[in-house]
């Protein structure tokens, strides 16, 4: 079966599965075995020197892991795939890899909390020159990589103001400079948006999020150029940031569903910002799929669908927020996203905990701006409590 020319949903629930599993059974088991056997000390050898195919030790694969980075090396378009533990693993492992002392790397102020924490502090300790660029400034950034760089890292939509990057013109300008695009994929997912196809080279997840979809597993996963890929595998398989067989099968499972989860999502998203921005107690929305946001022509041209997060700010002050969102009732107030069940929080106290005021306020987020990322309940049920919570402020 040539899985290459399917659909990412159907991709999801065949790749990676094979039909050799012990007693026919017909998901991927979970191996929870740190070691493999061999009898055969030259077929072992030849696993070892990576001759043969196989497993030696689950620090550096295992069969349950492999399973899964299949199916994102398909959904993707990928060359190779690998994974880590954590979200976080994936970036981190990715940027240390990929540069080292004297490299330069060009980026985005609104790139993930932990994303930015590297930029800010890590790297540059670690003497990789870091240039963070305004977000949507696409004139800055191609002026920021033309002046020459190794690594250009982006994120679209970003977190928490859905902002978005031409994926396509940024990965031709960093080509001409010779340097690495990496993207997080995280908030589109392989359903929504496929960086590969824009010219990016690896692309990056937090496999916690939507991938998973269930806020039970956490997981990181890159795929793309098999080079660099590998390159990475190389260094994580050392530092030992891998990702273990049960969390694995969780993202497996998840990703299962990835399709029919991110279409409902994407559906209540849009008609939850459309009802949201004419609410009178409502002074903004941010969602690309709003013909009024800043990136909804670009979201348009590189995106199947918007994704299920949104944000918007109540008119009136941090105090607002605090009445509203405990009057909500099908919300976890939490700090994750992507999950079956609708998540919510304000960046001033989940992502953006660590800024002052003011670095909000630069960053373009308010004070009253609240992260809401959909679950699959049913939307009219959700418009529901949203219009009974604003109706109580
Ligand atoms: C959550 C998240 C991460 C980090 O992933 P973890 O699994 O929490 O380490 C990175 N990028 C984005 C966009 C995220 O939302």
């Amino acid at each position: 079966m040539n899985l290459s020319a399917l659909q990412p949903g159907t991709q999801a629930i065949w790749a990676g599965e094979s039909d050799q599993h012990p007693n026919g059974a017909v998901t991927t088991p979970i191996v929870n075995s740190v070691a493999y056997a061999y009898n055969d000390l030259d077929h072992w050898h030849d696993v070892a020197l990576g001759r043969k195919d196989g497993f030696i030790y689950s620090r550096n694969t295992n069969p349950t892991v492999a399973a899964l980075e299949e199916k994102i090396r398909v959904m993707e378009g990928a060359a190779a795939a690998t994974s880590f533990a954590t979200g976080m693993g994936a970036i981190s492992n990715t940027l240390f890899a990929l540069t080292g002392p004297g490299k330069k790397i060009v980026s985005i102020k609104d790139t993930y909390g932990g994303t930015s924490r590297l930029f800010l502090d890590f790297l540059p300790a670690w003497q990789v020159a870091v240039t963070l660029c305004d977000t949507e400034d696409h004139d800055a950034i191609e002026a920021a990589i033309s002046k020459g760089c190794d690594l250009v890292y982006l994120e679209t939509p970003t977190n928490p103001t859905l902002k978005i990057l031409d994926l396509k013109r940024l990965s031709a300008t960093a080509h001409r400079v010779g340097a690495i695009v990496v993207v997080d994929n995280t908030f589109a997912t392989p359903i929504n948006q496929l960086p590969l196809t824009c010219g990016a080279d690896l692309v990056l997840h937090s496999a916690t999020k939507f991938l998973c979809g269930h806020s039970d597993a956490m997981g990181g996963l890159l795929c793309g150029n098999a080079e660099l890929v590998n390159k990475v595998f190389r260094f994580r398989e050392i530092n030992g940031a891998s990702l273990q067989a049960d969390p694995a099968y969780l993202i497996a499972r998840g990703m299962k569903t990835l399709e029919l989860r991110i279409e409902r999502q994407n559906a209540s998203a849009m008609k939850i910002a459309s009802f949201l921005q004419q609410h009178p107690k409502v002074k903004s929305v941010f969602y690309p799929g709003l013909p009024g946001h800043k990136g909804h022509d670009i979201a348009r041209s590189q995106m199947k669908g918007f994704g299920g997060i949104l944000s918007f700010a109540l008119d009136g002050d941090y105090d607002f927020v605090k009445k509203f969102l405990p009057s909500l009732q099908l919300v976890h107030l939490a700090a994750s996203l992507g999950s079956v069940s609708t998540l919510a929080g304000p960046p001033r106290t989940t992502s953006h905990v660590e800024l002052t005021e003011e670095q909000r306020r630069l960053l373009g987020i308010p004070e009253s701006l609240i992260r809401y990322s959909v679950g699959i309940e049913n939307v009219d049920d959700l418009l529901e409590d949203l219009s009974g919570a604003l109706s109580r402020l």
